[in-house]
């Protein structure tokens, strides 16, 4: 018998549109209420995930699940069917011209020049659908929209253009893969791929500070999205951490929601581009707080309500009030699931042949942020997709 599943949600929720991805992949149906339509629902969602307060709260029968980071961790450990009741052992196989890791512009631009080439490729999405855009709110650099772009949206689009040039899009996430014979196989969930060549495009994953209070709180006042969480903290003080863009955009963003943002910066210069810079320095809800680093998140247990900090430049500590910790501090590449096979560089970046996207392994390409530790933007990884999808095709040209 199908299980009872409510996700509480609310709109313009990237983690939400995640976790129910996922629980579609399974093919279960699940009740979604979206707190921000039905406020009545708010106490009941805390009550029901003992005092969660961010978007997704999943709740599968009685069991309080958590966000969908915790959702897709029990898919990883394999507990999540179980608790879902399916339990299937079959394993199917298919083979494909050409697989692509990934659905950011970097992984969709490859598969929209494959695709014109007549490659049919089979893009698999990871848990991250539409990439790290679709955690951010305009995206004003990216050219064609002089208006500026929702970063959703965008990467809708470049789905679509995926779609059209007859590119399968799959949702999942690769777990193995083995690249040392031609051809390669790819694990994910329970079926096994195999294809000519592949194009990993898995771009990188929000980083975290490490210390044991923020895993504590993590889903209960500290959140690497703002534009997911901040609805949660309008009216309050909050504090971001970072000096990078995305610590600046996240910054100005939260200022529209919340009472007084904290921006706290381990340096007195940020890494951040200066127009990102100067309009959080020209935004009187924001104070900077230079030289510092978050040595430990404080709360009842239940609510964030004080940071520590400590100063890097004399060790003293202080403390400020605040209801929500965001942290900014960058991303690491995505390439564990490779398990050692390619050649990375020194900060685990994927290492590929001078203006090329071949990797060592000859009918292997790679693109966009994972092998960018450099530039870093969308336009940058769609280009680099365009490569990718250019080398592929003139190799399995060869190599028919
Ligand atoms: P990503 O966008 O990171 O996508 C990687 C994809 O790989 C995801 O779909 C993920 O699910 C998938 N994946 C990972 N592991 C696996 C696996 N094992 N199996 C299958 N799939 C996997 N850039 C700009 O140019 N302008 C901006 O305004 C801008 N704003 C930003 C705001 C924020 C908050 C952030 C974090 C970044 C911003 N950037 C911006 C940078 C930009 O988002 C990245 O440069 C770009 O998304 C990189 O694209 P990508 O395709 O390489 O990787
Ligand atoms: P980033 O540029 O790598 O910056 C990370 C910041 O976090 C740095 O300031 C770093 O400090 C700090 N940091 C790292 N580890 C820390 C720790 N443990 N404790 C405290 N602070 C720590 O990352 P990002 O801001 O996410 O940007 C990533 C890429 O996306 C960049 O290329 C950026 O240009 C792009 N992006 C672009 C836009 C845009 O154009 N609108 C918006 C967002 C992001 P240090 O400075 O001391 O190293």
């Amino acid at each position: 018998m199908s299980k009872e599943i409510t996700i509480y949600s609310k709109s313009n929720c990237p983690y939400c549109v995640r976790a129910k991805m996922l629980l579609e992949s399974k093919g279960v149906t699940y009740t979604e209420i979206n707190v921000q339509d039905h406020p009545e629902e708010k106490e009941n969602m805390i009550r029901r995930s003992n005092g969660g307060k961010t978007f997704p709260q999943i709740v599968i029968e009685d069991l309080h699940i958590g966000g969908c980071d915790e959702l897709y961790e029990l898919d990883k450990f394999k507990k999540l069917d179980t608790i879902l009741g399916l339990n299937s052992k079959k394993v199917e196989r298919e083979h494909h011209k050409l697989v692509i890791i990934g659905s950011g512009p970097a992984g969709y631009t490859a598969a929209i020049y494959a695709g014109r080439a007549n490659l049919k490729p089979v893009l698999f999405t990871g848990n991250e659908k539409g990439g790290q855009l679709t955690t951010t709110t305009d995206i004003e650099n990216f050219p064609g929209f002089p208006e500026g772009i929702n970063g959703v949206d965008l990467m809708l689009s470049m789905e679509k253009q995926a779609k059209k040039f007859e590119t399968k899009i799959i949702f999942g996430e690769i777990t193995k893969i083995d690249l040392s014979k031609r051809p390669f196989t790819i694990y994910v969930g329970k079926k096994v791929h195999t294809s000519d060549s592949v194009i990993v495009a898995t771009g990188a994953t929000a980083r975290y500070l490490g210390i044991p209070s923020e895993r504590e709180y993590k889903g209960r006042g500290v959140s690497a999205c703002a534009t997911c969480d901040g609805f949660f903290f309008k009216g309050k003080d909050v504090a971001i951490v970072g000096g990078g863009d995305t610590a600046m955009e996240e910054a100005s963003y939260l200022t529209n929601l919340c009472n007084k943002v904290y921006l706290i910066h381990r340096r007195e210069t940020f890494k951040a581009s200066q127009a990102m810079q100067d309009r959080v320095k020209n935004n009187p809800k924001i104070e900077i707080i230079y030289n510092s680093t978050v040595e430990e998140i404080l709360g009842d247990k239940v609510e964030v309500n004080q940071l520590k900090l400590r100063s890097t430049v004399n060790e003293a500590t202080s403390t400020i009030d605040i209801a929500g910790l965001f942290v900014a501090i960058g991303h690491t590449p995505n390439t564990s699931f490779l398990d050692g096979q390619l050649s990375l560089d020194g900060n685990g970046y994927l290492l590929v042949n001078d203006n090329t996207s071949k990797t060592n392994i000859p009918g292997v390409f790679s693109c966009g942020d994972v092998i960018d530790s450099n530039y870093r933007q969308a336009i940058t990884a769609a280009g680099s997709g365009c490569k990718a999808a250019m080398d592929a095709e003139h190799w399995l040209e060869k190599n028919r």
